[in-house]
């Protein structure tokens, strides 16, 4: 019998919650043992609490887990978190500091000079920033934050990765056009959402022109120094359900011929496939010749949700080339993202204190 971690869910009732639900649904290495939301849902049985709106039943496993405040202690090894920002800069750091590990999608501590923003394909090596924040922070011993990218930022990123290591990348403008459940539930009004486009989504550009630098930033020492590139990014809303798509020019430093771009995407692939992830896609990057291609409907799923998927290379006449690029938002975009880190994680050994933990229990089950 294989002992999983305890996994304990904030913001679990959420969009990227019940995503982090579904997916840990017989993971074998995590289990859902804790969940917690707002104080609307605090003392409910999530079965009452969540209003469950993926394909498919709630998982029977998650129906009486009690929600509780996301504050610790809460009865896990582990908390991934998808809270709302303002609410997860306090409410991750507790955590930390109570000694346990916590695994974010929200936007609060990403871009702290010693919290590792993470793509386990693009920069596993950020891994080390963990060390320098539990010197400075003062968090118990296995305390520590992880963060996983903005939903856009991921797709870019991965997209780029290739590029600048066999490249150089000298410029990036992308062009985003986003799926409603990136605003959460409820999210956008439907009126605003029908027969429309909104050009504007809070903080989303400065996120992706952040975010870019440092996940393809290379570690110095203790820290991160950001890639030196200008990344331009203009973020729409669009009704589309699930699916972030994401048109980009990009300027290379060094050239390259048409054939080496796509090849650059095609043949892409990084730590989670040599280590056979659970979560891990076989192809980080799916190439699609097809003129009409990608497309949020046809497309997000790719991977189980896990691949980003390139389409229209071609070149550019005002920056070097440029193509299209499309994931799922609440998988490879948060959840999905999430869950990679933490296989990463564990695989590395940073839940080291806590097997022993589970063993035990393992062996304590298997005894009764
Ligand atoms: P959501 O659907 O609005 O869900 C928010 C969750 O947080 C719910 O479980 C809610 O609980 C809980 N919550 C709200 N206010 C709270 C409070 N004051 N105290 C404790 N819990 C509270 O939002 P979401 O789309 O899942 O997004 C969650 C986080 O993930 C955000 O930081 C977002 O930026 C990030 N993210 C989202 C996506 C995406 O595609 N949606 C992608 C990447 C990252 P109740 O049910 O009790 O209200």
């Amino acid at each position: 019998m294989s002992a999983r971690l305890r996994a304990g869910i904030l913001g679990a009732t959420g969009t990227v919650g019940q995503r982090f639900i579904q997916m840990l649904e017989r993971h074998p290495q995590f289990q859902v043992t804790a969940v917690a939301a707002s104080d609307r849902s605090e003392g409910k049985a999530y079965a009452e609490a969540c209003a469950w709106r993926l394909p498919g039943e709630m998982p029977a496993s998650a129906r009486p887990l009690r929600l509780q405040a996301p504050r610790p202690p809460l009865d896990c090894d582990v908390v991934f978190s998808s809270l709302p920002a303002d609410i997860a800069q306090r409410s991750e750091e507790e955590f930390a500091r109570a000694g346990c590990p916590v695994i974010s999608n929200s936007s609060s501590w990403r871009m702290a000079k010693d919290v590792p923003l993470l793509i386990p394909e693009v920069n596993h090596e950020h891994l080390r920033l963990i060390d320098a924040q539990r010197r400075s922070r003062g968090f118990a011993p296995c305390g520590f934050i992880v963060t996983n990218p903005n939903c856009s930022t991921i797709l870019l990123a991965l997209a780029l990765a290739p590029l600048h290591k066999r490249f150089g990348v000298a410029a990036a403008a992308a062009t985003t056009m986003q799926a409603l459940s990136g605003a959460g539930y409820p999210g956008v009004a439907s009126l605003d959402a029908t027969d429309n486009i909104l050009p504007y989504i809070e903080n989303e550009e400065e996120k992706i022109e952040s975010e870019t630098l440092k996940i393809l930033g290379r570690m110095n020492g203790a820290e991160v120094d950001l890639a030196r590139f200008p990344v331009s990014a203009q973020c729409h809303r669009v009704n589309v359900s699930d699916g972030h798509l994401a048109a980009v020019r990009v300027k290379l430093a060094r050239p390259a011929r048409l054939e080496e771009v796509r090849e650059a995407f095609a043949s892409f692939t990084g730590c989670p496939q040599d280590l056979r992830l659970h979560s891990a896609p076989e192809r980080p990057l799916i190439v699609r010749d097809e003129a009409d291609r990608p497309q949020p409907r046809l497309d997000r799923d790719a991977g189980g949700g896990m691949s980003v998927t390139i389409g229209r290379i071609t070149t550019d006449r005002v920056l070097d080339y440029r193509f299209v690029a499309l994931s799922h938002n609440t998988i490879r975009g948060a959840a999905g993202a999430a869950i990679l880190n933490a296989e990463l994680l564990a695989h590395e050994g940073y839940f080291a204190s806590l097997p022993s933990k589970a063993a035990r229990r393992a062996q304590s089950n298997q005894a009764s």
